[in-house]
């Protein structure tokens, strides 16, 4: 009989938001005129802009007629959207990226999940703590994270980012071959300044690494100089994969787009201890195992570098970060300490003294009616923080923050 690859059976199973739905269907059940406010969200609420819509239909209508219908699309992306990339996210800020550096994909979830294909089974991974699972999760049913024992996987190097290292990691202290960094950061909202970033790239070059680096949410910052790409740091296209998403930028979640840029410079060893690019391997995997995303949505995707598409979705990130201004501020007046929220959709909060992340789950659905996502789901280091999410209404978010305000903590 077929033999299973065992990985999957070490994965803890997805406990975190399984366990959420639960102690709210519990909840509801003893308490059925509870008005909850869901500030848990991780997904976009607002429609996809009229720009967006207008190219996705006109593309649609092209799909039915004999001489504008398109079968497969090339393997890495159409024309289109490749160069509206180029020009609108690096050309603009500076950053020359060539054509066939850019792969365009249905998500960067798929993304980030699938690149350590290209690793050697034995690879060693770093990851800041708390963590987006998905980089543990991929490289675990690779084996590479080893067994995981109280918490944590034994084989993976945990980089903990908290209050007392103002959420900005250190390198890690032994050699590691990859680093998966997220910035503006799930879960944590915070960022890192383009100083804070080039010690990871200098780290990276010096010691033989590479960083995967996941940029879903550069669309939210707002702090002048934050940089919006790795590559704004000098020495990273010889280290740096990044991955970006049309998801949280404008509204995709559902719809699918997103693209990963490898750098020609960024290479492995093979075994014969030859440099091998990581864009070649890439380029072989995608072939191979992708077939292109539709090209309705990728018209729709690159409506989004239009003049109105842009002036479109900042209305709508503007919209969202208003609400994140509002849990900012209303969870201030109530006396909590909290991280994130300015360049990012995430708030991270520190859970009153004494409390563990779960208990200030129950004690805020309880008493406040309110649910949000307990840190310690992110990872070890996650552990006393909990995080809330602008994605919900304003009008409901202002109500949250209401009934947080009414009450002592
Ligand atoms: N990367 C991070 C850090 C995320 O938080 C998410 C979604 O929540 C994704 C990637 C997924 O992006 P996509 O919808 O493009 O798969």
């Amino acid at each position: 009989m077929l033999h299973i690859n065992d990985n999957f059976q070490k994965l803890p199973g997805s406990y975190l938001f399984a366990e959420i739905a639960r102690r709210i269907k519990v909840y509801q059940a003893a308490h059925p005129d509870a008005d909850i406010i869901r500030l848990g969200i991780g997904d976009v609420t607002k429609p996809l802009v009229p720009a967006v819509i207008e190219a996705m239909h006109r593309a649609v209508e092209e799909m039915g007629h004999e001489e504008t219908f398109r079968g497969y699309g090339p393997d890495f992306g159409y024309d289109f959207l490749v160069n509206a990339i180029r020009e609108g996210d690096y050309a603009s800020r500076g950053i020359e990226v060539a054509y066939d550096e850019v792969f365009i994909s249905d998500g960067a979830k798929c993304d980030v999940g699938n690149i350590q294909e290209l690793f050697s089974s034995d690879a060693v991974i770093a990851v800041t703590d708390p963590v987006y699972p998905v980089y543990v999760d991929s490289n675990a049913m690779a084996g590479r994270a080893g067994d995981y024992v109280n918490d944590r996987w034994d084989r993976l190097v945990y980089l903990p980012c908290n209050a007392e290292n103002g959420f900005v990691p250190a390198v890690p202290d032994r050699p590691v071959d990859v680093i998966y960094l997220c910035y503006p950061n799930n879960p944590t909202g915070t960022v890192l300044t383009k100083e804070q970033l080039k010690v990871f790239v200098d780290w990276a070059r010096e010691h033989g690494a590479i960083i995967i680096y996941d940029a879903a949410y550069r669309a939210y910052v707002t702090t002048p100089d934050i940089p919006l790409s790795i590559y704004e740091v000098e020495g990273a296209r010889e280290v740096a994969i990044e991955c970006n998403s049309f998801s949280k930028t404008a509204g995709f979640t559902g719809t699918r787009c997103a693209y990963t840029v490898i750098p020609h410079e960024v290479c492995g060893l093979d075994g014969k201890g030859q440099r091998v690019e990581l864009n070649a391997m890439w380029k072989r995997r995608m072939a191979t195992k992708f077939n292109g995303v539709s090209y309705p949505i990728q018209r729709a995707a690159a409506a989004v570098y239009t003049e109105e598409g842009q002036k479109q979705i900042r209305e709508v990130i503007a919209a969202y970060m208003e609400n994140a201004r509002i849990i900012r501020e209303g969870l201030t007046a109530a006396g909590f300490t909290v991280y994130g929220g300015k360049d990012a959709p995430y708030i991270w909060l520190k859970v009153p003294e004494g409390m563990t992340s779960w208990q200030f789950f129950d004690k805020l659905l309880d008493e406040c009616h309110i649910v949000g996502t307990p840190g310690s789901g992110f990872g070890p280091s996650g552990e006393g923080y909990f995080r809330l999410t602008a994605f919900n209404t304003l009008e409901k978010t202002k109500q949250a923050m209401a009934r947080i305000g009414q009450k002592k903590w």
